[in-house]
């Protein structure tokens, strides 16, 4: 047995099994990263379809018995529950264990998991930068984080060790990871992905409100930068809705800057200032470029897809 295909853990507990919870069960899988998977949800109906999935060992319905005797607890649902899973989990955690979560804010999931972290647990949160606008446990798969980077947020009092058993434990699930902290996170993130989500369902919403105007046609006649668009705001609602919540400060900064910056394109094109337009289109196409050779995304036209099926 290798160093790269032994368990790292005996058994690791991931509270929430949909998109993320399920495909971290199949990338531990597929490297045999822990000797036992248990799965929590809140609900029945969820916990049937992940038992006919068949991606983790054990599932449950109450948390104590799911983190009992874990050696990882992984807070996988909508950041808006994680202070409560929390409150209510902590009394059952093993000592020595780690207590992390994949939430897409981590300023938030300090405040309100860290004040329940029992002695001897080690909190480290962490944030995988990998996702569809997919949820639930049918979304999951194994391949979801290969060459996606992994986000660690460790406070500063953090045992290293431990962080360097959560890397390991992330590079040996497919991806490369970086450590930083929570306020520059969730900063680097709101402009990356929160502000992009942000716009996608303000213009969504938009074209949706004017469809009594057009008579149908914004549908009938989406065109590639509206369809993509569409792509983005049928993400998940209750996992958004919590992310803008916990991640309001940085957001409406980057907001600021984006109107400051809307303001200015608009006047170019009032002004006719096509030099202002150019300069800027070339600038974000060399963005689209660098994206694609670092190995984010693949450069075939129309992200890949093939024709739609009639
Ligand atoms: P998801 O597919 O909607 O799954 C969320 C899971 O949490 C479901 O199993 C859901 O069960 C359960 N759940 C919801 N509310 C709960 C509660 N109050 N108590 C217990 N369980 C609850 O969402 P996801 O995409 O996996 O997102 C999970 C986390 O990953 C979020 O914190 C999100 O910020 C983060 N994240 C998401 C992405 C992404 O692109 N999707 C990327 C990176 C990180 P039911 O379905 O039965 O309600």
């Amino acid at each position: 047995m290798t160093e790269n295909s032994r368990p790292l853990f005996r058994k690791v507990a991931l509270i929430g099994i949909g998109l993320i919870g399920s495909s971290l069960a199949y990338a531990m899988r597929r490297v045999g990263l822990a000797a036992h998977i248990s799965g929590y949800t809140h609900r029945a109906e969820t916990l049937e379809k992940a038992k006919s999935l068949g991606f983790a060992d054990t599932l449950h319905l109450e948390l104590a018995s799911a983190v009992n005797d874990a050696d990882l607890v992984v807070l996988a649902t909508p950041v808006g529950a994680f202070g409560e899973l929390a409150r209510e989990l902590a009394p059952h955690l093993k000592r020595g264990s780690i207590l992390s979560d994949v939430g897409s804010v981590k300023m938030a999931v300090v405040r309100d998991v860290g004040p329940f972290v029992p002695e001897g647990v080690h909190f480290i949160p962490a944030h995988p930068i990998a996702g569809t606008e997919q949820s639930g446990p049918e979304a999951g798969f194994a391949e979801l984080f290969d060459g996606r980077w992994c986000i660690l947020t460790p406070l500063p009092d953090a045992d290293s060790a431990a962080v360097n058993i959560l890397k390991t434990f992330w590079q040996r699930c497919g991806s490369q990871v970086e450590t930083m902290d929570a306020k520059h996170h969730d900063l680097v993130l709101a402009i990356t992905s929160h502000v992009p989500h942000l716009i996608a369902y303000n213009i969504v919403g938009t074209a949706d409100d004017l469809e009594t105007v057009t008579q149908g046609e914004v549908i009938k006649y989406s065109a590639g930068g509206f369809r993509d668009f569409t792509r983005i705001a049928a993400s998940d609602p209750v996992m958004w809705r919590d992310v803008f919540l916990n991640n309001r400060d940085a957001v409406l900064e980057m907001l600021g800057r984006f109107n400051e910056d809307l303001s200015a394109l608009q006047r170019a094109i009032r002004w006719g200032d096509g030099d202002m337009l150019l300069t800027l289109f070339s600038r974000t196409r060399a963005i689209r470029r660098s994206i694609v050779d670092a190995g984010q995304d693949i450069g075939e036209p129309n992200f890949g897809r093939t024709r739609i099926k009639r």
